[in-house]
């Protein structure tokens, strides 16, 4: 059986391709899987990222799925437990990082853990406990607006101490900015004041750096995707090419975005100048029944042979809306996303084999349409943005899965170049 070293629990489908992606940029063979899978490991790797979509749900189901992944990452040997969340630390009153945590600390009869969300590379920082998104502080950010998990105090020890039964306690900048042994101290320093869960601060690249190597041997570490950077170097790994090799690739390439999203709407502008044939879906013809899916299909087969092809329902905020006051919000989404998740499942029945999906919740479902359940990481297109490698329902596929406002202009065209 395969062995690995560091088993992680994310609470949200984007956010583990984000840590995914640190993990191998710091030299982990690293693999995502969708939810717990229900079978052994059978890759030789170093990092597994279990992706759950426990972020809002109830407090008690976070836990025990997340119990139930701790659980499938000991058997696949796991050393140590990473718990990620977002880098703005979306979480209710109620939870669900403090519960999460305090149940994974249970479980692994942990005394003690850290939680930072910084990741100074997406401008998140923490300083004295407050964290910062950009200049300002969380609660100046929107995230005070949040629709589901609204932030509307920075104060990070004050957030988690109101959803955790344990002490919460900080390890500020004083001793973070000067060295691992002085994290350990300050560590030793608060499990002595009865402190079992401690904010950290972080405002660069160099204080995870620095931070890594006061987590060796940490049962459980709770953060955003920045302190993976240092942990790595705690197993022996340093940064390395291989980390992220993928089978070569081959096939034909398509584009499919389900993102209506600024950046991504100025990815399909600069796809359609670049000359390359791109097809609209209009949410009003799907909603009229006629066969979207079919004659996307029909349009795409006899072009996929000269190069990439894009199908898109990107659309500007002004047409979103129209259509969403006509369909209702949450209906246009889901049929929307049905319909471009049934075209990418098509055109990889036709033989395409590099597919860039735009758009978190497209994503999700491109990645159910296709019924994959494992990723292998690979190499970084843009910042948060890995290509990835899977087994799919029509055999071996190359996907890359980009959210809503990552990646630059010429995404859609760079991503195959790269490949
Ligand atoms: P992002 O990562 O940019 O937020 P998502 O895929 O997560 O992208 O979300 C975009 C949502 O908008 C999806 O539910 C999608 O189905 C929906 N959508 C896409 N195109 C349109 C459109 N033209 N009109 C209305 N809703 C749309």
């Amino acid at each position: 059986m395969a062995s690995t070293l560091l088993g992680c629990i994310a609470d949200d489908f984007t956010g583990a391709t984000d840590l995914a992606n640190n993990l191998v940029r710091a030299g982990m063979r690293t693999m995502q899987t969708i939810g717990v899978p229900q079978t052994p490991l059978d890759a030789d790797i170093d990092a597994v990222v279990v992706a759950l979509k426990s972020r809002t749900i109830a407090p008690a189901d976070a836990v025990a799925q997340s119990l139930e992944a701790l659980r499938w990452l000991q058997a696949q040997g796991a050393q140590q437990i990473y718990f990620k969340y977002c880098s703005t630390f979306d979480s209710t009153a109620q939870g669900n990082i403090g519960p999460v945590t305090e149940a994974l600390m249970d479980a692994l009869g942990a005394d003690f853990t850290i939680a930072t969300p910084a990741f100074p590379d997406n401008k998140r920082s923490v300083f004295k406990g407050y964290l910062f998104v950009g200049d300002v502080l969380l609660n100046e950010s929107g995230m005070q607006n949040h629709p589901l998990t609204p932030m509307g105090d920075p104060n990070l020890v004050r957030v988690m101490q109101a959803q955790t039964r344990r002490k919460v306690g900080l390890i500020d900048y004083s001793a973070v900015a000067q060295s691992a042994d002085a994290v350990k101290s300050r560590i030793a320093e608060l499990q002595t004041q009865g402190v079992g869960v401690a904010i950290v601060d972080a405002v660069t690249n160099d204080d995870l750096l620095r931070l890594g190597p006061a987590l060796k041997g940490m049962a459980l570490v709770t953060a955003g995707s920045g302190v993976a950077i240092g942990l790595p170097q705690n197993f022996g790994i340093e940064p390395s090419l291989q980390a992220s090799a993928l089978p070569r690739a081959a096939g034909l390439q398509a584009v499919v975005s389900g993102s209506c999203s600024m950046a991504t709407n100025r990815q399909v502008a600069a796809f359609i100048a670049s000359g390359r044939p791109a097809r609209a879906i209009d949410p009003m013809q799907i909603a009229s029944g006629a066969d979207v899916v079919g004659d996307a299909l029909a349009w795409a087969a006899p072009l996929l042979a000269d190069g990439p092809v894009l199908v898109y329902s990107t659309a500007e905020t002004g047409s979103v809306k129209s259509i969403q006051s006509r369909l209702g919000v949450e209906e246009a989404g889901a049929m929307v996303e049905r319909t471009i998740a049934a075209i990418a499942r098509g055109l990889v029945e036709r033989g395409v084999r590099q597919l860039v999906v735009a758009g978190g919740e497209t994503s999700g479902a491109c990645v159910q349409a296709l019924e994959i359940s494992r990723m292998q990481i690979g190499p970084q297109i843009d910042p948060g943005v890995p290509w990835c490698h899977a087994q799919c329902a029509f055999g071996d596929l190359h996907i890359t899965l980009k959210s809503g406002n990552f990646g630059t202009d010429d995404f859609f065209t760079k991503a195959f170049r790269q490949l």
